[in-house]
């Protein structure tokens, strides 16, 4: 695509109406200004609620990807793993890894064989459904499911499997990119297949690569997919001088490569209680399954009744009713961090109180593209029209003129739209929103998280009582301060 064909065809529309031009221009450049006025600080926390760290006593981490940052080359670990574990035609072993293809929190439809990004009204958004590696047109898409619209039911079913799934896990970028490999080799090479079977031997293939990437994450490999990660030590350091509990629950087996990578031998001394093989959401939601106790020398876990905690030791399994009734803590002066909103976050937000913070590696590449040139000039190209849009259209309804005018807009402000989108990812966009609407990750994002950001050490750069305060966002009904500032 050009990327200015579309503005060009209306900029040569506009020009025969000198008023609208100049109105545009106007639009644009105080748009670009109040954009470039700040740049969005890659190393922020973002509140979703209120929370103020002066309450909190006790901090909780998950491990992979909330204390432990990986390197892309973690995802290609992952893609060749779990190609090698399918059994599926040699040709697929083949196929490389694409990082670029995916982004989280894309949906599958489970019976179409479809990859495809769901705002949070549960809109398909058009231009990003794909089979295998091929975009599917938007007539195919209407055709497949009508209004575009997808129901709660096929995501979430009451009494049966899902038709339809998000691939929101730590796993789900690589994962998604073999779906979309196996599928394009499978349709290029007119072999038959059934979607769902393909959908699940790829997710029993990535579960069963779990135990044997840990395996493989020993003291050697370590450096080659973590990241030494020199202010994590700064940061819990910081956190024990404040007096403030630590304690780590991870679904990993033990393995202490990586902290003792990133932190040294002496890691486990910064924490209160340590828990693996935790089995979250189980972990949250069951209430009977007892600790164990692990035995760190001889890899063994052991059979007596764990009724308290001991800091040196390692406890595995247990439920988070237990482990409340052990410490006597309470929850709403717990802090968690977890990078999975679901198995992390969802349920110590709905049924326990605990305070949340979310860690969204993605998040660091998403605000480096929003505070770019490109950026800029395409979302305040993009504005001007659509203010243009809501501006005039009424009068531009009245004649043949004003309506060819308004075509020419409308189809401007598709191309600008798509522009805009492919800044993130070229094929579905930003993980966080669609055109104008937030993703289903985001929206559940902000539901389950009362804090997020890229890397849990960004809070060094805030004191331990920070009071984090959301932004008061405007609703549609009430008065904006943009479109105050925009009137002329
Ligand atoms: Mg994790």
């Amino acid at each position: 695509m050009s990327s200015d064909c579309g503005v060009n065809r209306s900029l040569k529309t506009l020009s025969n109406y000198p008023q609208l031009i100049q109105h545009y221009d106007y639009l644009k450049s105080v748009i670009k200004g109040k954009i470039n006025e700040s740049t969005v600080d890659v190393n922020g926390v973002y509140p979703n609620n209120e929370l103020n760290l002066a309450d909190i006593e006790i901090y909780g981490f998950d491990y992979d990807y909330t204390l432990a940052v990986y390197k892309e080359s973690i995802d290609y670990l992952i893609y060749n793993l779990v190609s090698k574990v399918l059994q599926y035609p040699i040709g697929i072993h083949q196929l490389d890894y694409v990082p670029e293809f995916a982004i989280r929190g894309l949906h599958y439809d489970i019976e179409n064989g479809l990859l495809m990004k769901i705002d949070s009204f549960h809109q398909i958004q058009k231009g990003s459904v794909y089979r295998g590696i091929t975009k599917i047109s938007d007539k195919e898409v209407e055709k497949i499911y009508g209004d575009l619209y997808i129901s709660q039911s096929l995501i979430r079913p009451e009494n049966s499997y899902p038709k339809m799934k998000q691939l929101i896990d730590l796993f789900s970028v690589p994962e998604i990119c073999l779906l979309a490999n196996v599928t394009e080799y499978f349709n290029q090479n007119n072999i038959s297949y059934h979607p769902e079977i393909l959908f699940y031997d790829v997710q029993n293939a990535v579960q069963s690569i779990h135990p044997l990437m840990h395996g493989m994450l020993d003291e050697e490999k370590i450096k080659d997919y973590l990241q030494n990660h020199p202010q994590l030590q700064e940061f819990l350091l910081r956190l024990k001088k404040a007096n403030k509990k630590m304690f780590l629950i991870t679904n990993s087996p033990y393995n202490d490569c990586g902290m003792k990578y990133m932190i040294g031998d002496g890691w486990t001394d910064l924490f209160d209680l340590i828990i693996v093989h935790a089995r979250k959401p189980k972990f949250f939601v069951q209430e009977h399954r007892p600790f164990r106790q692990y035995h760190r020398e001889t890899d063994c876990h052991l059979w007596e009744q764990v009724t308290k905690f001991e800091k040196d030791k390692v406890y595995m399994e247990g439920t988070v009713k237990q482990l409340l009734e052990i410490t006597g803590w309470k929850g709403n002066n717990i802090l968690y961090f977890g990078d999975q909103i679901y198995s992390d976050l969802a349920d110590l937000t709905l049924y326990h109180g605990w305070r949340t913070g979310a860690v969204i590696k993605e998040l660091e590449k998403e605000i480096n593209t929003l505070n770019s040139e490109d950026f800029a000039e395409a979302i305040s190209e993009l504005q001007a029209i659509q203010q243009l849009i809501e501006e005039h259209q009424k009068r531009m309804e009245n004649d043949a003129r004003g309506k060819d005018l308004l075509k020419c807009l409308l189809h401007d402000r598709d191309l600008l739209r798509k522009r805009t989108k492919e800044l993130f990812n070229p094929q579905f966009g930003s993980i966080f929103r669609t055109h104008h609407n937030p993703t289903y990750f985001s929206r559940r994002l902000f539901r389950y998280s009362d804090i997020y950001t890229a890397q849990v050490t960004n809070l060094l750069n805030y004191s331990v009582n920070h009071l984090f305060c959301p932004r008061r966002g405007f609703l549609p009904h009430e008065r904006s301060v943009t479109s105050k500032f925009l009137e002329k």
